[in-house]
């Protein structure tokens, strides 16, 4: 295993985060994986099935460009071409989480055959990196769930080019996927994305 100060930074970060979100209930049952960029060929990335309220350095492996293990025999999670496909589209992406929450499970699945998920006039708008009023709309694009991730990485790498000032996206029935600069600012990224699908929830369930 590589395991170099900053290797133990990231990885301490990660696992951090991991009890956060688990605390919150948005990693249930082994469920989501988190990454930090190591450098521009290296991430730390979460192995396969470890419970994301007890994770260790010895859960978190690195992985290459390609998502292959470095010097490691813990298998990367499923989802790992999802996080790699997402730093080399985004130079100054740090770090990624990818979580498993209900209301961004059902807020998919209630979206039905829409492409995407429109959140606007909201003041927790502004948490997200960039975004400097409420006065703006964040479109949040939606993928049908499926296994092959090599396939979802295509139509990710293709939807990211088509729209480049998006902070996060859904994948259907299932979860959401973030980045940010840095751990904190994905964190941030994530605690906005959940604030404003349950506000959507509670809209729906108000409007009925
Ligand atoms: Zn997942």
């Amino acid at each position: 295993m590589i395991d170099t100060p900053l290797f133990q930074r990231v990885a301490d970060e990660i696992a951090d985060a991991g009890r956060f979100l688990y605390s919150r209930g948005w990693v249930p049952a082994t469920s989501g994986n988190f990454s930090g960029r190591l450098d521009d060929q290296h991430y730390a990335l979460t192995a396969s099935g470890r419970h994301k309220g007890e994770l260790q350095r010895k859960d978190i492996l690195v992985v290459d460009r390609n998502g292959d293990p470095v010097d490691s025999q813990l298998r990367p999670s499923a989802e790992t071409l999802l996080h790699t496909t997402l730093y080399q589209h985004f130079p100054e992406c740090g770090a990624v989480l990818h979580t498993h929450s209900v209301n961004a499970t059902v807020l998919s699945k209630l979206a039905g055959d829409a492409d995407e998920i429109i959140l606007e006039d909201y003041e927790v708008l502004k948490a997200f990196q960039g975004n400097t009023t409420h006065d703006t709309v964040e479109r949040i694009p939606l993928f049908p769930n499926t296994q092959d991730m090599v396939q979802l990485g295509k139509d990710l790498a293709q939807r990211l080019e088509q729209q480049p000032n998006i902070h996060g996206f859904l994948i259907q029935g299932h979860g959401l996927y973030t980045w940010g600069r840095d751990m904190n600012e994905t964190r941030r990224h994530i605690e906005a994305f959940e604030f404003l699908f349950e506000c959507d929830m509670e809209m729906r369930r108000c409007s009925r």
